[in-house]
């Protein structure tokens, strides 16, 4: 298999954002747009606030839109306010989440070992993780970039290795997306601040990435996994971000709420 055989995905991370009354509208003039045909060439997820995950599961389950939470705990139930387990999405049909988006890290004192906990827990649950890594500016001049995104990933990838194999999982899963886990690159700078890493950047960090996931689980699962790139991520670099080789996708926050220029992103990729 060659490296473009890997399907791309594209993912809206609309935050707290998009009221009810908006999910409608939003798919609406987000078809409008999109090409027919284009689901040949790329997955394309929401990854919805939990109160809005119902409406926006109704308005893209026909058109075969995927969607996701932002977060979960990784308790199966107890004495956790405020929090929703695996099960309780599974319920409603929410097959795959965001872990340790930098905004959870940084508000919330996400720890590595936290979204590694998280992340088993998800997969336990057929849940596909897309487990969010990535260096903050301090630490890019610093040099460290290479040294935090391995840490981020060791510590997610031995525990799920510790818990049982990721290989068999493809086999009973039975979501929209057929990944077992996505990891998505987002340097901590370059999200919602309109500084994208260059294309050069992102293409090493990614193919680093790479490299990692296949020291740990081997070449051929790293080979099929699919690493999407996430920081002001847009119209006017999204082709680019999407021609480098080990950049299978976008994690896309602003730009995703526009519902016109979301789907003009998702035209643009090609299998
Ligand atoms: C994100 O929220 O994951 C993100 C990448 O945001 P933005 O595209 O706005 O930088």
């Amino acid at each position: 298999m060659s490296a473009s055989k890997r399907k791309k995905l594209l993912a809206g991370n609309w935050k707290m954002n998009i009221r009810l009354a908006e999910v409608e509208p939003f798919f609406t003039a987000f078809s409008d747009v999109l090409k027919a045909g284009q689901s040949d060439h790329v997955d394309i997820l929401f990854a919805a606030p939990f109160t809005q995950l119902n409406a926006t599961l109704a308005a893209s389950r026909a058109r075969g839109f995927a969607v996701g939470a932002q977060n979960m705990h990784f308790e199966a139930s107890g004495a956790f306010t405020g929090e929703v387990s695996a099960a309780m999405l599974t319920d409603i049909g929410v097959r795959t989440t965001l872990v340790g988006h930098s905004e959870r890290r940084q508000y919330f004192a996400e720890s590595d070992e936290a979204v590694a906990k998280k992340t088993v827990t998800a997969l336990a649950n057929a849940i596909t993780p897309v487990v969010c890594v990535g260096e903050t500016l301090e630490e890019r001049k610093s040099g460290a970039t290479f040294q935090v995104v391995s840490r981020q990933l060791e510590t997610v990838f031995k525990a799920v290795k510790n818990h049982g194999p990721l290989a068999n999982r493809e086999a009973f899963y039975p979501g929209d997306l057929t990944d077992s886990i996505v990891i998505a690159y987002e340097p901590v700078w370059a999200i919602g601040t309109g500084l994208s890493a260059t294309l050069e950047q992102a293409q090493e960090v990614h193919g680093f990435i790479r490299k990692v996931c296949g020291d740990i689980f081997g070449a051929e699962f790293s080979f099929r996994l699919r690493i999407l790139y996430g920081g002001s991520a847009n119209l006017a670099n999204i082709a680019g971000l999407l021609a480098q080789p080990d950049i299978d996708g976008g994690l896309v926050g602003g730009a995703s709420l526009k519902p016109a220029d979301f789907a003009t992103m998702c035209n643009a990729a090609k299998r």
